[in-house]
């Protein structure tokens, strides 16, 4: 079972009179431990389609399923809660609060989740020093270098042990040593900690070293990667490749009767 999918989504924006259809019919499944990129033109939906698996925003019409749960009747508590438990968030713009602490941005999840402030103020110095932030715990956010900022921006994504790490960009506000730094963490996160990776870009070289891409133009789905293969489509496969096997091993067979005859 997927570990989230999307079937026939699709968004439209309305502003006034007008209406923006920014995602037309989007099926696509991420699957347990993979690392898939979103990527695209600007403008083309990636966005919109990440927001929407992330359960940040809910589709104009078609369904979202996490771990096989239709995620449409849930109410916006019981979405929130299931976003908070099992989903990290990393932006371009990091959205850290400049004025807090590198330790009050990076335990905000456990603080919505409720985990007392001793137990939290714990596991988030505990996760800062692994990332190499341990130095700068008591530090307010807005005295970091933008890499800095994204690497709390990750602890903060990471600090209630999500399955799924959402990342829109994150890159896209770095110089590239230090974005080639958090594409690395982001990367070791999920060859070695077993946390699903879905990142939003519109940069060809960072998406090649994804598992999959899942390729977005006019808010369609394109390219052969991204197409969850239809059902039918599967069995034809399988009926067509046990033709296959059965009319080769029935030729094999006559052929071996010819030569014995
Ligand atoms: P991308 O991330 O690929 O750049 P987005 O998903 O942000 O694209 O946006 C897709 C399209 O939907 C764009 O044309 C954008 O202008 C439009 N759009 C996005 N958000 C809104 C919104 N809140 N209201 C109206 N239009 C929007
Ligand atoms: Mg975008």
């Amino acid at each position: 079972m997927a570990l989230l999918s999307s079937s026939g989504v699709t968004k439209v924006y309305k502003s006034g009179e007008e209406q923006f259809l920014a995602l037309d019919n989007v099926s696509v499944e991420i699957q347990k431990g993979e690392s898939v990129a979103i990527t695209g033109k600007s403008g083309s939906g990636k966005s919109t389609l990440m927001h929407i698996l992330a359960l940040l925003d809910r589709p104009s019409s078609g369904e979202v399923s996490l771990n096989g749960m239709p995620t449409k009747s849930f109410s916006d508590n019981k979405l929130g809660k299931a976003r908070n438990e099992t989903f990290g968030f990393v932006f371009q713009q990091f959205f850290l609060n400049a004025n807090e602490t590198v330790l009050e941005n990076t335990v905000l999840p456990l603080e919505i989740a409720g985990v007392p402030l001793s137990q939290r103020n714990k596991l988030g110095t505990e996760l800062l020093e692994e990332l190499g932030l341990g130095d700068k715990v008591r530090n307010k956010a807005v005295d970091l270098s933008g890499g800095q900022k994204q690497r709390v921006a990750i602890a903060r994504a990471l600090v209630n042990s999500p399955q799924v790490i959402f990342a829109d960009e994150p890159t896209g506000n770095l110089d590239s040593k230090t974005g080639q730094q958090v594409e690395e963490l982001l990367f070791d996160l999920n060859k070695n900690h077993g946390i699903t990776l879905v990142c939003v870009t519109h940069d060809p070289e960072f998406a090649s070293k994804f598992d999959r891409i899942i390729e977005v133009s006019d808010g369609r789905i394109v390219g052969r990667d991204s197409t969850v293969v239809p059902e039918t489509d599967l069995s034809e496969i399988i009926e067509r490749s046990v033709r296959d096997a059965v009319s080769k091993a029935v030729a094999q067979a006559f052929s071996e009767n010819g030569e014995n005859k």
